[in-house]
């Protein structure tokens, strides 16, 4: 027996639990946009991870960045100072918010979720109700997805997410997404936060409207409530902006108090962050909101480590350098508008923020198929697995949506290919009895 490399493919469901629906796939190798499987298949990888692979596979900028810092030093623990920290922080704050505040270094995006829930609820304590009781309601939305840790998970207004795990944490009220009147509302003497993603990306690629933002802004004013974004997948460049919410009102009009990071961040290293930003918390109270969890009030041990940070730098570095937010910007433009050109009846709707692009399908006609009936799948899976086999990579994102994901530093041609698959086997499909 040869403990490292002995391997039996049954042991995946023999010994690993059997919480993710898999696709078959043994992914190998990846370069770029490219991954390979054992059995040697090439794929165009635009599930990138789920959003998290930003430069593709094995960039070798991270990778000698990952290499060169674990020789030199994994982890010490957040009681020390840390270079990377510190200088993973100035560029979040400078280069991709560009408002003051600071941030928070944690390992996943729902941990950051939580960070800004327990600012939630700090601030809520900070400025309670005339008799001194705390808010401690926060409005989400539904259709959002903020991860699977107790707080995230209640958070995400989503029954197929928290049923079955009850009771869990209370103070989540859920509001239909983009429904202003419902918004107001919800809004009681108890609200302390409002927190979305400005674009939903597990529910199918769909953006907060202009309009609503600007209404949960006002209702942040008029209440006092604080505006928390999960750019987890949105963020850091993948839509067109470095940050999701200016692809849908750019520049300064909006200011968020809190946002959370992960998946790109690190290009597939654990990391993840959240920003706050530095303003007085009131007229006549100058503690600030960013130093509002002091010592003692919230930690992690792994989050921030020399080596997460170093993936992250070099990460953030590569991004801004070659300016991949503009790169994503004008390829997500071209991209959207060639499918839309092609005129299929299998996609209803495009919805294309820079590299994060959801084809939401035509399920009714894709469930007449008798194939398609016969799988026993919805529509976005059996779709996903068809693109699968046919070599393309992509995220089934709620019943009917497929969401592309693909790197930020994408070429035309590799898009070109992509396009080939995506429309041939769409055409394959729509040939079906
Ligand atoms: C993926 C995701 C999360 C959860 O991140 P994890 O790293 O899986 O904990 C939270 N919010 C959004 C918007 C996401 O897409």
């Amino acid at each position: 027996m040869d403990r490292i490399n002995d391997f039996e493919p049954a042991w995946m469901d023999q010994y690993v639990m059997p919480n993710y629906g898999r696709f078959q796939i043994w992914p190998e190798r990846g370069e770029g946009p490219y991954l390979w499987d054992t059995s040697g298949k090439k794929y165009l990888d635009f599930a990138g991870g789920v959003a998290v692979c930003p430069l593709g596979h094995a960039h070798p900028e991270v990778a000698d960045a990952i290499a060169a810092q674990a020789h030199k030093l994994i982890h010490v623990s957040n009681w020390y100072c840390i270079k990377g920290q510190a200088q993973l922080a100035r560029i979040l704050v400078e280069e991709i918010v560009r408002i003051p505040g600071k941030c928070f270094f944690s390992n996943s995006g729902a941990e950051a979720n939580e960070g800004m829930i327990k600012l939630a609820r700090k601030y809520g304590v900070n400025k309670p109700l005339a008799d001194g009781s705390p808010r401690y309601e926060i409005i989400t939305f539904t259709g959002s997805f903020h991860g699977r840790t107790f707080g995230a998970m209640s958070a995400t207004a989503q029954e197929k997410i928290h049923g079955g795990f009850g009771p869990i944490v209370p103070g989540f009220v859920y509001v239909p997404f983009n429904d202003a009147e419902a918004l107001k509302k919800a809004i009681t003497e108890k609200t302390v936060a409002i927190l979305f993603e400005p674009m939903q990306g597990e529910s199918g690629v769909n953006p907060v409207t202009p309009d609503f933002l600007r209404t949960v802004k006002a209702s942040c004013e008029k209440h006092d409530l604080l505006m928390l974004l999960d750019e987890v997948q949105c963020g850091l460049g993948r839509t067109g902006e470095t940050c999701g919410w200016r692809s849908i009102i750019p520049g300064d009009e909006i200011q968020p108090d809190a946002i959370s990071w992960a998946k790109s961040i690190g290009s597939g290293f654990p990391l993840g962050s959240f920003w706050i930003k530095d303003r007085d918390l009131a007229e006549n109270d100058a503690r600030k909101l960013c130093d509002l969890l002091g010592p003692g009030t919230h930690g992690t041990t792994y989050g921030g480590s020399p080596l997460a940070c170093a993936a992250g730098l070099a990460t953030l570095n590569v991004i801004l350098r070659d300016d991949l937010t503009a790169r994503s910007a004008t390829l997500g433009r071209q991209i959207a508008g060639e499918v839309a050109s092609w005129k299929l009846p299998l996609i209803s709707d495009i919805r294309a923020f820079g590299m994060m692009i959801g084809f939401e399908l035509n399920e009714d006609l894709l469930m007449e198929k008798e194939d398609v009936k016969a799988s026993g799948k919805i529509a976005s899976i059996y779709v996903a697995k068809a693109m699968l086999d046919a070599g393309l990579l992509v995220v089934p994102a709620g019943p009917k949506v497929v969401r592309w994901l693909p790197p930020m530093n994408l070429t035309d041609a590799q898009a070109a290919e992509a396009l080939g698959i995506f429309k041939a086997t769409l055409e394959n499909l729509a040939e079906l009895a």
